[in-house]
């Protein structure tokens, strides 16, 4: 239907997911069942129990996975990390992101196809809830599923956003801790709840809604592309040369020399992101393979060799061969060993306890009566070991101190204080200052010898 802003209309498609005159193009793609399919819903519903089991999981006294911000104590599978080992999660950070490139760099987006959340969710969650409930008015493009089935969609999918939400949380407070929040009045917790809601919310707005979109629009990693793949890097792409010139059945009773792709338009209607794959590798492709289902299934049917669209190199589909050693995959192998090589080396060179001390709040030091000048510390004991450790704070011989609670029992992986009331004669000072050693040992392997500045009268 014509309009007076025909004249705005792109000459071209611009986008898999706007209509010529700017509204959504909303999707729903058609499911092909091929062995792809099969392979990822394996890795995904795997994925999803092990999002949802983690936080479950007790290693060592805590979850699997801790990530308690709010006591800055970071747990990953037995091992605590504090935010003072900073050096050793950048290195884990920068490992698993230049791990991604390298992958990226031989195998193409197979993130996004097998394993980001946005795909796994989205494609074996809610849009398979999506197809139970709608029936019929999927396959016509959701316009004519009855009010009610998606009224029903809508709360299945509050439902399921909320218990994904509950896990989330859990990942930052544990399971146990966001188990006796939900049946507690949320009044009690409201941090906590609000967070459950905005997640909740956040995700209906993606899943329901938003969807593909945030693939082709939002993510930085699909913008990356460009830099990341080369012509010898694995995609999944049409062979043009076996597939053209295309040409629908009817139109082959004819006569005439044709392709293998007989223009059914499975591939298009399969794609979660709208995009015809003919048209050669696009920024918007996430590499989920439905397309290669949809177009073996066509291939079987008409008896042609399967993989008219399949995994291959830009450089194999031109007809050339794959070099799989080029110069950045052999470069990221190397810097990901040395990495590696650093976070092991670091991680086995880690003490299991770690001591930080500071001068009580108020006067730095205080004269005593009888002359002596008191210095009052306190120790943060972090016990990084695997079972409880006692610690025991040790002055140096001649040197005075009252220890209110001489050893210091620290649970694994939790952190302990301990306070030290040192005296010392005006006489230990020079220019207001005193070093005294002071000792912290375990009795099982650690041992911390601490130079601590005492102040006094200068
Ligand atoms: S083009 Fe094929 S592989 Fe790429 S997103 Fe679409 S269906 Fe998935
Ligand atoms: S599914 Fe295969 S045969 Fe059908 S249009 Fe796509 S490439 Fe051609």
């Amino acid at each position: 239907m014509s309009s007076e802003f025909d004249f705005l209309e792109a000459p071209e498609q611009v986008l898999s997911t706007l209509n010529p005159d700017g509204t959504r193009r909303w999707l729903f793609p058609r499911l092909s069942k091929g062995r792809w399919w099969k392979r990822r819903r394996w890795v995904a519903y795997s994925l999803i129990a092990l999002f949802n089991l983690l936080p479950w999981l007790p290693v060592g006294g805590k979850p699997a996975i801790l990530l308690d911000v709010a006591n800055r104590d970071f747990a990953f599978f037995g091992a605590s990390f504090r935010p003072t080992e900073t050096p050793l999660l950048a290195l884990l950070l920068l490992f698993i992101f230049l791990g991604i490139f390298y992958l990226t760099s031989l195998i193409g987006r197979a993130w996004c196809g097998w394993t980001c959340p946005q795909t796994v969710y989205l494609e074996f969650l809610y849009r398979p809830l999506e197809r139970l409930v709608e029936g019929k008015g999927y396959a016509k493009g959701g316009k004519s599923a009855p009010l009610w089935r998606k009224a029903v969609k809508y709360a299945v999918f509050t439902l399921v956003s909320a218990h994904l939400a509950h896990t989330f949380l859990a990942y930052f407070v544990g399971g146990a801790v966001v188990l006796e929040w939900s049946i507690g009045d949320p009044a009690e917790h409201p941090v906590g709840f609000g967070l459950v809601w905005a997640t909740t919310v956040l995700m209906l707005i993606d899943f329901g809604w938003f969807r593909e979109q945030l693939c082709t629009l939002a993510c930085p990693y699909g913008r990356l592309q460009a830099v990341l793949l080369d012509r010898n890097s694995l995609i999944i792409g049409y062979d043009e040369r076996r597939g053209e010139a295309r040409a629908k059945l009817p139109a082959r009773k004819q006569g005439g020399s044709f392709g293998d792709c007989v223009d059914c338009g499975l591939c298009v209607a399969t794609c979660p992101t709208g995009i015809d794959i003919r048209q050669g590798l696009q920024m918007e492709c996430v590499a989920c393979a439905e397309c290669i289902d949809a177009c073996d299934g066509v291939m079987a049917k008409i008896g042609k060799p399967l993989g008219l669209i399949r995994y291959a190199s830009q450089e194999s589909l031109a007809g050339g061969a794959t070099r799989w050693f080029r110069p950045r995959t052999i470069a990221y192998p190397v810097v990901l060993t040395s990495i590696l090589g650093l976070f092991t080396v670091s991680l086995a060179g880690r003490e299991s306890g770690m001591v930080q001390v500071q001068r009580a709040q108020g006067a730095p030091f205080e004269v005593m009566n009888d002359g002596r000048v008191r210095n009052l510390l306190s120790f943060r004991l972090d016990n990084r070991a695997r079972e409880p450790r006692s610690y025991r704070i040790s002055l140096p011989e001649g040197v005075d101190g009252l220890i209110p609670v001489n050893p210091v029992t620290v649970s694994a992986g939790e952190s302990g204080m301990g306070m030290v009331h040192l005296y010392l004669p005006p006489a230990a000072f020079s220019g207001g200052k005193a070093s005294v050693p002071i000792t912290i040992r375990d009795g099982v392997d650690f041992e911390h010898v601490l130079e601590f500045q005492a102040l006094g009268p200068f």
